[in-house]
């Protein structure tokens, strides 16, 4: 039980440093601030989870309430760290999935809101996955299918003259992601993904008007599910 609590503390907290990296021109260093007026936040708007949820106190000066993305984000992450720590046995392999975790709410973060992909976050995640499969002593196969399903892909939509709706970031990041997972897993990964994928869009187009929509978050969400499930 205290294993959970502390789980979930865990992937609060960096849920809610993570939030505050993915913002434009933040510093470490500087308090984290009001997203209406730029203004510092005092210490009890920065509780995570808690101060989304229940608080949701609106600033003082310009009356601005605190987005609920936020506290969805932290509550999420919290309950993800929970999951694969009861999944997983402490130690390792608990560890690089936790770290899978949060470089994947960053780039998810990112993508959510610029609608692409940050190359470090690629390279970072890239080299976390290395790591992975060496732990794991395993070699790469289902990265080289996924290759070969998006190769395939382009070939019919070059052949129907339409340009591939995946941008190069999530070509990237499907061929990283797939090798986390096993060969015989892949199907189930891209019903999963679908299923997000349609969520997501649906939910992009309700807050901004454009044909786009981010892709990563449902990518990382459908391997992390894969991986613990
Ligand atoms: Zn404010």
């Amino acid at each position: 039980m205290t294993m959970m609590i502390a789980s979930f503390l865990i992937g609060a907290c960096l849920a809610s440093f993570v939030t505050v990296l993915a913002q434009p021109m933040t510093s470490l260093w500087r308090r984290s601030v009001c997203d209406g007026c730029g203004r510092p936040l005092k210490w009890f708007q920065m509780i995570p989870v808690l101060s989304s949820w229940l608080l949701r106190n609106r600033c003082h000066h310009c009356n601005h309430r605190p987005s609920l993305l936020y506290g969805f984000v932290e509550t999420l992450t919290g309950l993800m760290f929970v999951l694969t720590a009861s999944v997983l046995p402490l130690g390792w392999p608990l560890l690089i999935t936790d770290i899978f975790i949060v470089i994947g709410l960053h780039i998810s973060l990112w993508d959510w809101r610029w609608r692409q992909i940050p190359i470090n976050d690629l390279a970072l995640l890239g080299g976390l996955t290395i790591l992975h499969l060496m732990m794991k002593g395993r070699f790469p196969v289902s990265s080289l299918i996924m290759a070969g399903l998006l190769f395939f892909l382009c070939v019919i939509w070059r052949v129907r003259g339409r340009p591939f709706p995946l941008a190069s970031g999530d070509w990237v990041l499907l061929v990283i992601t797939a090798a986390w997972l096993q060969p015989e897993t892949l199907p189930a990964f891209l019903s999963i993904l679908g299923g997000l994928g349609l969520l997501s869009a649906i939910l992009y187009q309700k807050h901004y008007s454009t044909p786009f929509f981010p892709f990563a978050p449902a990518i990382l969400l459908a391997t992390w599910i894969c991986l613990v499930f």
